[in-house]
């Protein structure tokens, strides 16, 4: 239906022709229809849908978190203001909203789930994957394979339960041996930081169920079907390039799921050297960063990333020096 100036003069659609002057007056009476009515307060299901080539792809949130400006060694308040108003978003006063994302792949033949959210390790905005899992649709027995990014807590959390019993009952794990490795090095870890002994602590526990259906991978290339590793050396420890990105391929069409190669969508594009404390080896991880964000802007690679905001899916193009994301429109049909 299109709706003339003319019409909308007349009131004949708010008043069923009765025309303006009527609909004026009718706004000073009470109506029943305007009696309060509670408010749902919260957000509906955390999952999004979307197709690439033949493989069905679900976007599921886990929640966020705030994470302090001070994460960002070469934050510039003023700049990310600037970035904030450029881009029509609250500037931040000293903390970072970021979402984290897990997603499920179903290629045809096979479900697989890519990172698994917080679990209750990371407070009361997080914890929703298994959730919005179940609000999808999924179930967790139908998941074929695990694919994790990465071992840290909020992407290892959501595949096992604290009392260590294996959420995906009939899944194999796949992780780098890179990671596997570092998380399992008691001897490293104990003179580690708190924050390397809790993060190994937490991977030991959550991987433990799946040590009899375990792959470890070791090298770039196909891991399943149409889905391939790529390395994203810089984000877990330097020493052990574990962070592992997936490219899906399918009928000409492919995205790359990035894991932690970008945090705060609002403001690494425009400066991909802002690399986060948790990148232990940061400037390798600004390297990794403009080498993935220039192959995807070149080749017009679609990106999927675990802290871009939700669903995390866009693309990425230059400018002038640097990079805009442009997140992806809704999709109708799959
Ligand atoms: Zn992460």
């Amino acid at each position: 239906m299109t709706l003339s100036r003319r019409e909308l003069l007349k009131g004949s659609l708010l008043t069923g022709g009765a025309g303006l002057v009527a609909s004026m007056a009718s706004l000073s009476v009470p109506m029943p229809g305007f009696a309060a009515a509670p408010k749902a307060g919260v957000q509906t299901t955390g999952a999004y849908r979307f197709s690439v080539g033949n493989f069905e792809i679900t976007a599921l949130l886990d929640g966020y978190i705030d994470a302090g400006s001070d994460l960002i060694p070469n934050y510039d308040p003023q700049e990310a203001a600037q970035l904030y108003r450029d881009q029509y978003r609250t500037p931040p006063v000293d903390k970072i909203r970021v979402p984290i994302n897990s997603f499920v792949v179903n290629t045809g033949e096979k479900i697989i789930l890519i990172d698994s959210g917080t679990a209750d390790n990371m407070g009361p905005t997080l914890g929703q994957f298994t959730e919005n899992l179940k609000a999808a649709g999924i179930t967790p027995e139908s998941v074929d394979a695990i694919l994790l990014t990465h071992m840290h807590v909020d992407h290892i959390s959501g595949i096992t339960s604290k009392e260590g019993k294996a959420h995906f009952p009939n899944a194999e794990l796949i992780v780098h041996k890179n990671d596997w490795d570092f998380w399992h090095d008691d001897a490293y870890i104990s003179k580690a930081s708190d924050f390397l002994k809790t993060n190994s602590a937490n991977a030991k526990a959550m991987s433990a169920p799946y040590a009899k259906r375990l792959t470890l991978i070791d090298k770039d290339g196909e891991v399943l079907p149409g889905i391939e590793a790529v390395a994203l050396p810089g984000h877990t420890p330097g020493h052990t390039p574990g962070h592992t990105g997936f490219v899906l391929r399918s009928e000409g069409q492919e995205v790359l799921i990035w894991g932690d190669l970008v945090h705060f969508t609002a403001l690494q594009f425009q400066h991909p050297e802002w690399s986060i404390a948790f990148d232990i080896d940061m400037q390798q991880a600004e390297q990794t960063r403009r080498r993935m964000l220039d192959w995807v802007s070149a080749d017009r690679v679609a990106v999927l990333g675990s802290h871009l905001e939700f669903p995390g899916l866009g693309h990425v193009a230059q400018d002038k020096g640097a990079y805009r994301y442009y997140q992806s429109s809704w999709q109708y049909q799959l």
